[in-house]
């Protein structure tokens, strides 16, 4: 895809953990950049799984991306020479993102959104199911089951090696919680 119409449009690219949302982003922000393009890229403060500035995707790709706060700040950091808008970890966004993508693609730009569809509970996350369907195109990646080697629709979230409960708090101090990708049949809540 690229913006050679004087349309904008949306594109989300969606997924669990480690299904390659970000290294996908990356990949369509280079094509981008080879098309002389003009890219603005962001990502929510608190994501700083490798970076406070960058996109990171797990295999080391990464691109230049500012931080913020609120989606409205998206809208102050954009002139009309911007072509393309590329938001990472979308899911984290206060719902207000959806807005503010819509104006963006109303005014003619080519806003990609890469995010989580859903979180560990298996729950549709923040602004993403509004954007997709509101997307004139949506991507579901695929990650790799790390129990049975399925394709992997789902994230699991493990605290000291067992299955995270619903209720969990989002924040343990002490505990060692990691995230992997899982299938339907091996996906676990406790409880
Ligand atoms: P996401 O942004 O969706 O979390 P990334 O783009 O950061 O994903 O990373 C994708 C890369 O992660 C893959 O290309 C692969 O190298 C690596 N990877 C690690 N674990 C897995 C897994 N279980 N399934 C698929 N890819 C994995
Ligand atoms: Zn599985």
């Amino acid at each position: 895809m690229y913006k050679i119409t004087k349309s904008g449009w949306l594109e989300v690219i969606t997924g669990p953990m480690y299904c390659g949302k970000s290294e996908e982003l990356i990949r369509r922000l280079r094509r981008v950049k080879i098309a002389k393009q003009k890219i603005k890229v962001f990502k929510p403060v608190l994501d700083n799984r490798y970076s406070k500035k960058d996109v990171v995707s797990h295999s080391g790709d990464s691109i230049e991306a500012v931080p913020v706060d609120h989606p409205e700040e998206i809208l102050e950091r954009i002139d009309n020479t911007v072509d393309v808008v590329g938001i990472d970890e979308a899911q984290f966004f206060h719902e207000d993102l959806v807005p503010i993508c819509e104006e963006l693609a109303d005014q003619g730009i080519r806003v990609i959104l890469a995010g989580l569809d859903r979180d560990f509970r298996n729950q549709p996350f923040g602004p993403m199911p509004e954007l997709m369907a509101r997307a004139e195109y949506v991507d579901k990646l695929h990650a790799i089951c790390i129990q049975c080697g399925e394709p992997a629709s789902r994230t699991q979230r493990l605290i000291d090696g067992e299955p995270a409960a619903a209720d969990d708090p989002v924040i343990l101090v002490g505990a060692a919680e990691v995230y992997e990708a899982r299938c339907r049949s091996c996906h676990a809540i406790k409880g």
